[in-house]
């Protein structure tokens, strides 16, 4: 039988799991460090707990459960990782080189069912969703192989925007993040981490109550539902206003930043009146959302999609400034592999 990952176990389930048999509390302590500070793979090697500990772990837990399928390094640093899971599921997580640090963007489910039609991954319908120890390995195994080329690098930011929605697989979710903020071990700080909804609103307030300090992004990619609609299926069932709503809680609770991301689709969503009719719906949150307008990454699957010119880009990017909305466009990362969110696993599964 497959054993789960300790690395689901956060230091609070860790340390009420060891004193069931008796362990105190500083014996969860030093596992803790062995696994995040010291990044041993096998319990064996931490020296200084006792030996009826490490066999208790070990018959109960596995430290790592993936294996590396497949690895692709681009020009510019960006690697994209295929792993196999225990059950033969293959997930993506990608590690890119920024000037502030390294961030490793992470997958929550096998495949999606939220269907965004730009995506890769919305052709592969959710198989399950992914332990909170398997979306946590992800950014252990990138730390191991940080490690590994002795470059004293560290990983220092986390984006929850891989394949799946995050906030379908809550709880595990929520686990992750405790896991990697905690600071006795990975210390990734909550400001450094960001998690993408493609707007589940009923849990958009949960998370906000749960006053987690992490980043929150917004799928957003049109201004009206039609549109919205067109694109993502989700709007069906959750409209912009219900979504707008639940934004607004979170503005007014934590007065933090959001980000709309808006993947900008070629005579799509990317003309004049787009970028007027967002500036119209973002308006009275301008003090605190910014829009992330992320050119097209074109993929085999979406040819009905094309990159938008870059005239329109800028175009699109000037209304957003005039009118007072904090702007972005993303830089690219990984061009020259298959970058697309899901692209990679999805040729995998074809050829495979
Ligand atoms: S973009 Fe994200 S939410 Fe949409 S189908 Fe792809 S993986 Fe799912």
């Amino acid at each position: 039988m497959n054993k789960q990952s300790i690395y689901g176990l956060t230091l609070e389930q860790l340390t009420a799991w060891l004193a069931q048999y008796g362990h105190k509390k500083f014996r969860a302590a030093q596992v803790w460090d062995w696994l995040y500070r010291k990044r041993v793979t096998n319990f064996s090697e931490m020296s200084d707990v006792n030996q009826d500990c490490i066999e208790l772990l070990a018959e109960h837990f596995a430290i790592t459960t993936m294996s590396e399928h497949v690895k692709q390094e681009s020009a510019d640093g960006t690697i994209k990782f295929l792993f196999k899971l225990q059950d033969g599921n293959l997930i993506e997580t990608v590690l890119m080189r920024h000037k502030y640090g390294l961030s490793v963007c992470v997958t929550t489910q096998v495949g999606c069912n939220i269907g965004c039609s730009f995506c890769a991954s919305g052709l592969l319908a959710k198989s399950r969703d992914l332990s909170s120890g398997e979306i946590v390995e992800q950014i252990m195994q990138v730390q191991l192989h940080l490690d590994e080329a002795k470059q004293d690098e560290k990983v220092s930011h986390v984006v929850v925007m891989g394949i799946g929605e995050p906030f379908d697989n809550f709880n595990n979710l929520v686990d992750f993040l405790n896991v990697i903020k905690d600071h006795k071990g990975l210390a990734i700080g909550p400001r450094r981490i960001t998690v993408s909804t493609s707007g589940l609103a009923d849990k958009i307030y949960e998370f906000t109550d749960m006053n987690l300090q992490v980043n929150l992004a917004i799928s957003l990619h049109a201004p009206n539902n039609e549109l919205r609609t067109r694109i993502m299926k989700i709007n069906r069932a959750i409209p912009i206003e219900k979504l707008m709503q639940a934004i607004q809680y979170y503005l007014d609770k934590t007065k933090r930043r959001v980000t709309m991301e808006y993947i900008l689709l070629k005579d799509v969503n990317d003309r004049k009146e787009h970028a007027l009719e967002l500036v119209d719906l973002i308006r009275d949150m301008r003090d605190l959302a910014s829009v992330n307008l992320i050119p097209y990454n074109p993929v085999d699957e979406h040819s009905q999609y094309q990159r938008s010119e870059q005239q329109s880009v800028r175009e699109f990017y000037d209304i957003l400034k005039q009118h007072g909305i904090n702007s972005s466009v993303r830089l690219e990362h990984g061009t020259d592999i298959d970058a697309a969110c899901g692209q990679l696993r999805s040729k995998q599964i074809r050829v495979s």
